[in-house]
């Protein structure tokens, strides 16, 4: 019909043709079978009346020539019947059911068929009247004259079954395609031209007038596109507001992170320098001297430069704490701390190993001079002065010096023999330096 029809397969008005014809159809057959059915038993009918009338006219005669064996009347009786145009076969049998005469086809095949009896009324003395069979008589006629008499009627029962059903059919088709199949196609035709993406107008139509169901699906249609460019529009530019919302966030995000990544390297730093130093005296701890001590002792060794390690242990010092208090003790401790620190130059590692203990690695610096330093030291510490209720508390310091002697010597080695220096230091009076 149209060219949509390749887009869609099964078009719901072809289908409803189909249905609607194939059901006027089937009624159709019916219809027309039991009208032709009809005509086949009226005309049966009318048959049959004439085969009786056929009885009305001639059984006076028959019965007359039969009475008095008149042979030639009867022959010429049934000569007359058989030339009927409804009579195809005759047969008279007697009373004692044997044939007396046959004429045309009678067999017992026909379904249409007249039987008589001839019998002859005759009244004996005072008795009532005696009926005397004469013959029997069957007339018989032919589905032939059935058929050749409801032909022309059939035929025009079938034409006009057929005429009514093609203009049925023209009928339906025009109104489905006019009413249904048209505006479907064009309302798929349009709904295929509808891009939500561009601005362009976005109504579709049927092409009806009438305000049918159609009508009603176009109408809705149109209000259900406004609605989804309502709906697209806000969406777009709630879309924009999150976006937005997320640059701002994100900039927000990236400024806290930053912030966030400055006090975690600010607090890293402070954990490290936490690791490595002592909290009472804040001078670096053992862990950090070694870690730094190792380096220093690499490089001197690599730059064959002198380094050496001073170890000091403050004497007596339980005495102070036992005489005095703890706390006394850790203001001695941190008396000492400030005193050497201030002694020493920048690059040099000096660290509180644990308890009144205390070492010193001094690099580059030769080894008059560095005993010279740790004079100095001894000298500056044996002059701290700390009050205690009233009471001048003073104390003095030990020393060992060691350095290293072989390239292939460690710093625990440097350590140990600063260690047993300083234990003789111990042994032999304290308050010196031995190296
Ligand atoms: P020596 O001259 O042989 O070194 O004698 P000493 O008493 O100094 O040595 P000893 O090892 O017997 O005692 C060290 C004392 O140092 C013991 C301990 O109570 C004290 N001490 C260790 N660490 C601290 C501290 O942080 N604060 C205080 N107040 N005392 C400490
Ligand atoms: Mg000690
Ligand atoms: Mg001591």
């Amino acid at each position: 019909m149209y060219n949509e029809t390749e887009k869609v397969k099964n078009p719901i008005s072809i289908k409803l043709l189909n249905i609607i014809f194939s059901i006027y159809f089937c009624f159709t057959i019916i219809i027309t079978a039991t009208q032709i059915f009809i005509e086949l038993k009226d005309s049966k009918q009318v048959i049959m009346s004439e085969l009786q009338s056929v009885e009305q006219s001639n059984k006076r005669a028959l019965e007359q020539a039969l009475w008095v064996f008149d042979d030639e009347q009867v022959k010429s009786i049934a000569d007359g019947v058989i030339q009927l145009q409804f009579v195809t076969g005759l047969s008279i049998k007697d009373n004692n059911g044997k044939l007396m005469l046959s004429r045309g086809e009678v067999n017992d095949t026909h379904f249409i068929y007249h039987q008589f009896k001839i019998n002859h009324g005759q009244a004996i003395r005072d008795q009532a009247l005696k009926k005397i069979d004469l013959a029997d008589i069957v007339i018989f006629s032919d589905r032939s004259i059935l058929f050749e008499r409801t032909k022309t009627r059939v035929i025009s029962i079938i034409i006009s079954a057929v005429i009514k059903s093609i203009i049925l059919w023209l009928i339906i088709f025009w109104v489905l395609k006019k009413y249904l199949f048209k505006p479907l196609c064009q309302f798929v035709q349009n709904i295929e031209k509808v891009d939500l993406n561009s601005l362009n107008d976005k109504t579709i139509f049927f092409g009806i007038k009438e305000k049918n169901e159609l009508k009603v699906i176009e109408k809705s249609f149109n209000s259900m596109l406004c609605h989804l460019e309502l709906q697209k529009e806000q969406l777009i530019h709630h879309e924009q507001q999150l976006l937005d919302a997320s640059y701002q966030y994100n900039e927000k995000l990236e400024i806290t992170v930053a912030k966030r990544t400055q006090e975690l390297v600010i607090s890293n730093e402070k954990l490290k320098a936490l690791a490595n130093t002592d909290p009472l005296t804040k001078l670096n701890n053992r862990r950090y001297f070694f870690e730094s001590g190792h380096k220093l002792l690499a490089t001197a060794i690599e730059r064959k430069q002198p380094l050496f390690v001073i170890m000091c242990d403050i004497d007596f010092f339980k005495k102070i704490n036992d005489e005095y208090g703890h706390a006394v003790g850790d203001e001695a401790l941190i008396a000492f701390a400030k005193t050497v620190s201030s002694l020493v130059r920048e690059g040099d590692v000096f660290a509180r190993m644990g308890g009144e203990e205390f070492a010193l690695i001094i690099s580059n610096l030769e080894f008059d001079i560095s005993v010279a330093l740790a004079e100095r030291i001894r000298l500056a510490l044996a002059a701290i002065k700390i009050e205690s209720e009233g009471t001048i508390i003073q104390f003095t310091v030990s020393f060992g010096i060691a350095s290293y002697q072989t390239d292939d010597e460690n710093l625990d080695d440097i350590l140990h023999k600063a260690d047993v220096n300083l234990y003789r230091a111990k042994e032999t009076g304290r308050n010196k330096i031995c190296f």
